[in-house]
């Protein structure tokens, strides 16, 4: 079976020590240039860089193994996804620099690989294919989640991965992080959903014969977006512009939001959609959630800044050093589900003279309207100005989740509260493709 390697501690991570519980069993090894070291059962372990490329091993105060540039470990058992036979790696990052970004221990099977690069610690998971696809769609979502949805998020994570059009990590397959897909270890990965993961497994998508480049996030708003306005270069016909909703018509009239009129229209509106609250009660929606996720309304959300708020964001974010005043943000281009694809800035620099700068990508936009990131690109904007027509405060009224583009995770988890299949979840937001089993 096909084995993968998921980056869990990252080189842009900066960690200086990585540490680690052994279980009971089984007896787990420390394996570097040769020399094999078994560990005691139960036991905290902990890796520190040392000097010049190397690794230390400590238990508590001691230095159990010296000098090392890579280290394994590994069990000779096999493997198994049994939470209580794999390593508990401590203080592992999800969700870098989105605002749910926080610090996690993950129960992670066999084995792990630890290196340096150009000084920086990184720490890999190599685990089999359909292992990682299991742990991926209990970690998105949760395991409480029916089993219609986590059927059709194993299948899209399995296809986006085998696709491996982004090509994020040269030289691993993927990080363990928003920015490829969650992957949090075996924690969640509750005995009885194993006959769920075996009933798609091998399952994927495919156009023309290729498999096919899934995208999902977690909330479309409303409109899926076509991915030509998410990504450059990015068009398929199995990622277009499609409603949330069979009695909006899904893909068959696509809708088109990009005019400023339409947009604000569309987002001042709450129509009943497979991503909206009322098929998706929001106080039962924590149960359905990933547990690094934060429980909110983000179908329609509003967002307020002050004027020295936003100013910040654009010195600190932006980069703009000569910053006075700002005096509009300005939307120049929308994608069909009213993201914002381009946005002006005009401002007063330190010398009164009026600026712009453009901002380009929803991604781009989104990074840099929040301290740490903004749920969408899909809003408008209500000014609060003074008598003298300065900028008070922005209101930023949104729309969604994520780039919206492919399957909306939350509007799949209301079709499968609904009652509809794996199959119809899929064909629904990737017409045209066909499923099979490789
Ligand atoms: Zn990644
Ligand atoms: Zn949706």
């Amino acid at each position: 079976m096909k084995e993968v390697k998921i980056g869990i501690v990252l080189p842009e991570d900066g960690r200086e020590e990585i540490s680690f519980t052994t279980p009971y069993k089984p007896l787990y090894h420390w394996e570097s240039q040769g020399i094999l070291y078994p560990l005691q059962k139960a036991t905290s372990y902990t890796i520190r860089k040392g000097s010049a490329q190397s690794l230390l091993l400590f238990s508590g105060l001691n230095c159990l193994c010296k000098g090392q540039e890579k280290a394994r470990i590994f069990s000779l058992e096999p493997f198994s996804i049994a939470a209580e036979s794999c390593l508990e790696v401590k203080n592992i990052l999800a969700g870098r620099n989105f605002h749910w970004r926080k610090e996690i221990h993950q129960k992670l099977p066999v084995h792990l690989s630890v290196s340096l690069d150009q000084g920086n610690m990184v720490l890999l998971n190599l685990l089999p294919l359909e292992a990682y696809i299991a742990c991926v769609a209990v970690s998105e979502m949760s395991p409480e989640c029916p089993e219609a949805l986590l059927q059709a998020q194993m299948i899209v994570a399995r296809s986006w991965f085998l696709a491996h059009a982004e090509n994020k990590h040269p030289g691993w397959d993927a990080c363990n992080d928003d920015c490829c897909q969650r992957y949090q270890g075996v924690e969640n990965l509750h005995e009885s959903l194993i006959p769920i993961a075996l009933s798609t497994e091998g399952e994927v998508l495919v156009y023309e014969n290729k498999i096919c480049d899934t995208r999902y996030s977690k909330c479309c708003g409303g409109i899926a977006e076509d991915a030509s306005h998410v990504w450059q270069g990015t068009s398929y016909p199995y990622l277009p512009a499609l409603w949330d909703s069979k009695t909006l018509g899904g893909i068959s009239s696509p809708p088109d939001m990009s005019s400023e009129e339409k947009a604000i229209h569309w987002i001042q509106s709450s129509p009943p959609c497979f991503c909206s609250p009322d098929v998706l009660d929001p106080k039962s929606l924590s149960q359905y959630l990933g547990k690094v996720d934060i429980t909110q309304n983000y179908y329609r959300w509003e967002k307020q800044y002050s004027q020295q708020e936003i100013l910040d964001l654009l010195q600190k974010k932006g980069k703009i050093q000569n910053i006075k005043e700002v005096l509009s943000l300005q939307p120049l281009e929308r994608g069909q589900s009213a993201r914002i694809k381009r946005l002006g800035i005009h401002y007063l620099n330190e010398l009164n003279q009026k600026q712009t700068v453009e901002i380009s990508g929803e991604y781009n936009i989104r990074h840099l309207l929040h301290p740490s990131f903004l749920y969408s690109s899909a809003f408008f904007l209500i000014e609060e100005r003074d008598s003298q027509n300065h900028i008070l405060s922005l209101t930023l009224k949104g729309a969604g989740w994520g780039h919206g583009s492919g399957l909306c995770q939350m509007g799949a988890l209301g079709m499968a509260l609904q009652g509809y299949s794996y199959q119809d979840i899929l064909s629904h937001y990737f017409p045209f493709t066909q499923r099979i089993k490789i």
